[in-house]
């Protein structure tokens, strides 16, 4: 999910499917990211927390018709299940400011702070790891790690005091906040 910009390399030969293959799940720092380079909210959207890794994605508690539920916080797809920023010629149109789940696939760190990959119908080519790629995904995976971390602990809070009536909206607005004064 890194290259659609330029869909060089080994993104080139796919079609750009983990676009088109993955609910996109982002936090905070995501959210705000994307709010300043978009300068628009219609994107966000929610997913039933259920069937997500709640080590890759934290669930926040809604209300729903009275009734709480778990939900994690993702980019909206459009009617083929795509992700609503894959634009023309499988160019990402917030490349720049894209989450962190899509400048790590397909890649992980192992114990031993190795890249570990696993080549899959959704990301089918074979990557050839460079020392500068490999510097790139481990630095962006260690961000990524920060970044949930504390997304997660801003999650706890957020469900630890909501109550009947707080909305998605409220939700959001949390997490901004939380965001700015974090990065302050
Ligand atoms: S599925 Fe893999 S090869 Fe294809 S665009 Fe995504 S990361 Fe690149
Ligand atoms: S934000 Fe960009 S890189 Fe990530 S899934 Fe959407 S189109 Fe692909």
């Amino acid at each position: 999910m890194s290259p659609p910009e330029a869909l060089s390399g080994p993104c080139a030969e796919c079609n750009a499917r983990c676009c088109r293959n993955y609910t996109i799940t982002i936090t905070a720092r995501d959210l705000l990211r994307l709010i300043d380079y978009t300068e628009s909210f219609g994107w966000i959207g929610t997913a039933s927390a259920k069937g997500f890794d709640p080590a890759l994605a934290h669930s926040f508690t809604l209300f729903e018709n009275n009734k709480p539920g778990k939900f994690v916080l993702c980019l909206k797809r459009d009617r083929k299940e795509t992700c609503v920023f894959l634009g023309k010629g499988n160019r990402c149109a917030v490349y720049a400011a894209r989450p962190m789940v899509c400048r790590t696939y397909p890649f992980r760190k192992d114990e031993g702070s190795r890249l570990v990959y696993k080549k899959n119908y959704r990301c089918p080519v074979q990557w050839k790891i460079t020392s500068t790629l490999r510097r790139e995904f481990l630095k962006n995976l260690e961000r990524q790690k920060k970044e949930l971390a504390e997304y997660g602990r801003w999650c706890g809070e957020w469900n630890a005091s909501v109550t009947e009536g707080r909305d998605l909206a409220s939700f959001i607005d949390f997490m901004i906040s939380k965001a700015k004064a974090g990065s302050s």
